[in-house]
Parts: structure tokens; sequence; C-alpha cells
């Protein structure tokens, strides 16, 4: 599903204040992996899920995303396929704008303008229902604005808006550390059971020890724009949390 070649990136490149930030990255995630990504600040790791979603471009190397080449695809164009959560929740969605009115657009986004979703009563229920999938009674909610949301609340919105609206790959760049420990419980139970619900290709940035162990198929760590440990399904079922501590520090 996602499929980097070769991917390299320099900031800054020629002057004193150049850094590679990518060193030559090959990495191959399959429909329906859920990957970890850990490593210190500054290894790379947003980097990387920026170059994936567009957002950088690479100074060289190769990105297909579900069999096609997207390398020179501007991050719009490849927003049909990738739903993206950041570590501010204030980031994804649009605070004065109703719970539903932040659905629509999202689904406007990726696809097109052509469609009456904004006055459809069938995509009204279909974003209750999904919301009820939350169990925080946002299904009675959908006329408030998004902004009286709490930080948690938000940030399972996100991910919900991301799959109503044909996403296949999620993207969550530390989506919990601004929340406190019961709603980054809620998200990420919310990312897991959506990763499988809906087959998705889930990549996960993630500072917290547990839910890198917790959470997942599989975890590379990153080092200095490398990928220096890449840990399979099989013998990640057999890491304890102690193996994975000295991949933190
Ligand atoms: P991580 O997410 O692992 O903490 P980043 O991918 O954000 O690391 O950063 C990797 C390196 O690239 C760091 O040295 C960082 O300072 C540098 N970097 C990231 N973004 C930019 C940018 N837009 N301009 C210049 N340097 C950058
Ligand atoms: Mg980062």
């Amino acid at each position: 599903m996602i499929e980097l070649i070769n991917i390299s990136k320099t900031f800054n490149r020629g002057k004193p204040n150049e850094v590679n930030a990518l060193h030559s990255i090959d990495l191959y995630v399959e429909i329906g992996e859920f990957l970890v990504i850990v490593g210190s600040n500054g290894s790379g790791k947003s980097t990387l899920l920026n170059v994936i979603s567009g957002n950088i471009k690479p100074s060289s190397g190769t990105i297909a995303l579900d069999g096609r080449d997207v390398t020179d695809r501007t991050d719009y164009q490849r927003s049909r396929y990738i739903a993206r959560v950041f570590q501010n929740p204030l980031s994804g969605t649009a605070p004065d704008l109703s719970i539903l009115d932040n659905f629509r657009l999202a689904s406007l986004r990726t696809h097109g303008k052509g469609l009456t979703i904004g006055i459809n009563e069938g995509f009204k229920y279909e974003v209750m229902e999904k919301l009820s999938l939350l169990e925080m009674g946002l299904e009675h909610k959908i006329n408030q604005p998004m902004g009286t949301l709490s930080g948690g609340q938000r940030q399972a919105v996100t991910l919900l808006m991301g799959v109503m609206a044909n996403c296949k790959i999620l993207l969550l760049d530390e989506p919990t550390a601004a929340l406190d420990p019961r709603s980054a419980d809620i998200v990420m139970k919310m990312a897991d059971k959506l990763t499988h619900d809906f087959n998705l290709t889930t990549v996960l940035i993630t500072h917290n020890l547990k839910d890198a162990h917790t959470y997942g198929n599989r975890i590379i760590q990153m080092a200095e724009g490398r990928i220096i440990n890449d840990v399979n399904e099989a013998n990640k079922a057999k890491l304890a949390p102690t193996d994975l501590f000295g991949w933190f520090v």
C-alpha cells in the first residue's frame, strides 16, 4: 500500500544549516499493516510521514501509494488516500463549524465538489452511526461546534472523518501526546479498531513505550534518518516492554 524506494531528504542543501533528514530509505508497508515508528527527536520520523503525505517533497527517490507512483503528486492529490492526525488536536478540524459540517468538509475534500453530501439525510445518519462507535454520546451533538469538544474527542472524530471519507491510509504523528491518559487510551483503541474493521494501512509515530508495545503488528526504530531496526509481527509479539526500553533512550 505504501512503497518508499531510496528516499532521501536534505533540508537547506549547500547552506551551513544543511540537514540530511532521511538517508536512502526503503520501506514497504502492506495493506492492513499497522506500523509503529519510534526513535529519538530529530531522527526523521515526521519527515518520513510528510514525505508519504506529500507535504514534503523528497530530494530523491520514489513513492507509490496503492500501486500508483505519486512522487510528483501534491499533498492535496494524495489526500483521497490519506487521513492524518497530528499531535495538536486543534490542527485537524475547523473549530467554529459543527461536527456534522466538519464531516461534510472532509468528504468533499476527497470526493470532489460534484457530490450533494451537504443536503443528504443519509449522510447525516451515517455520521451519527459512526460517531456512536466512539461511545462518547457525540451522535446526539452533531450540530455542536467542533471547538466545544475535548482534545481526545476531537482526535477520535478526526480519525472517523478519515474513515468516512474512504481514506485507505492513516498517518498518526504522536496523536495522543497532548492528551490526558484516559483520552489517549480511547484514541489509540479507536485507531486500532478502525485499522482492523476497515483494513486500513496505519503508520503511528509514538513516544509512548506502552502504546508501541501494545499496538501495531510491526515496529521500526529510526535514528539519524535511517531505519536501524525493523521487527515483524511474529517477533514483535515476542517483545516485552523492557525489550523496547532501549529504543526510547
Ligand atoms: P522527528 O520527527 O523524528 O523528531 P523530524 O523528521 O522532525 O524528526 O526532523 C528530522 C531532522 O530534520 C531534524 O534535524 C530537523 O531539525 C530537520 N528538519 C525537519 N523539518 C525541517 C525543515 N522544514 N527545515 C529544516 N530542517 C528540518
Ligand atoms: Mg516529529
